[in-house]
């Protein structure tokens, strides 16, 4: 049993326990006992962390802001980086009642579904591109009895009227083309979710391009956004009728997330 547990890092391992065998975790730290059931499944789970495949493709689980989310491979796994753009669309709105939100890129609806739990009286709608995609953001959505978040298949904003929204919010895909090539823990997931083109800014300009006309006067973008972005961002907004609220940084001291407020006429 010592053997099986050290296969895992203590991270994972934690996981396992508490959201696939749904138990208490101090409690099994003093027994570090598992009924042969278990351990079978333990082992089962261990051969395929031995092919790198991510915990959550393993498990199905995700769990992002709190929330446990079904995931499987046609959706990337949310990130925890990605909690500090839902952190600052909160602060934002706070007292603030019935706003339409739009968030580009659904994914497994990880980013839509928090906000609208959290802002009942706002309407958000979600696109994706990917059909795929959306329908692990449907079986979220009806996980948590959602009446005020709606899907869209849609290419970015191509499906909606101008000044449609209060604000718009994306973690759009931005990891550079090359980054592929090099990193195998990214192969597990799906391309079109993470991959922004040779500079990884292909779909930040789109968004910076299409959003004002969907967003209403003095609307908000909340954009999450790489690394080494941020010069590149804010460059490329200058002269586009955005006004720079804000730069969020992670806690590794990154800029991570950038809000913009519409400016337009
Ligand atoms: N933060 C993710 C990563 O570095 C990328 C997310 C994205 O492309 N939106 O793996």
């Amino acid at each position: 049993m010592k053997a099986l547990l050290r296969e895992l890092n203590p991270a994972d391992l934690k996981f396992i326990i508490e959201k696939e065998f749904n138990l208490d975790f101090h409690k099994f730290l003093e027994q570090r006992r598992l009924n042969s059931f278990y351990q079978k499944r333990l082992r089962e789970i261990i051969r395929e962390r031995q092919k790198n495949k991510p915990l959550e493709y393993i498990l199905r689980k995700s769990c992002f802001f709190g929330l446990d989310l079904y995931i499987d491979e046609r959706v990337f796994i949310p990130r925890p980086e990605t909690e500090l753009l839902i952190e600052a669309f909160l602060e934002f709105t706070e007292k603030k009642k019935e706003l339409s939100v739009l968030d580009i890129g659904a994914g497994s609806a990880n980013i839509p579904i928090c906000i609208a739990l959290s802002r009942p009286s706002f309407r958000v709608f979600s696109v994706d591109i990917s059909n795929l995609a959306l329908e692990v953001a449907k079986k979220n959505v009806s996980l948590y009895k959602l009446k005020n978040l709606f899907l869209v298949n849609s290419d970015l904003v191509s499906c909606f009227k101008e000044n449609s929204f209060d604000i718009i919010i994306s973690n759009p895909p931005y990891v550079e083309s090359f980054y592929f090539q090099r990193n195998s823990a990214l192969s597990f997931e799906p391309k079109i979710s993470l991959d922004g083109g040779e500079d990884g800014l292909v779909f930040v300009r789109r968004i910076l391009n299409e959003a004002n006309p969907c967003l209403k006067k003095e609307g908000l973008l909340f954009l999450e956004i790489g690394y080494n972005q941020k010069d590149r961002v804010l460059a490329y907004a200058e002269g586009k009728n955005y006004r720079l609220l804000s730069i969020i940084k992670d806690y590794a001291g990154i800029e991570r997330v950038v809000i913009f407020k519409s400016v337009k006429g």
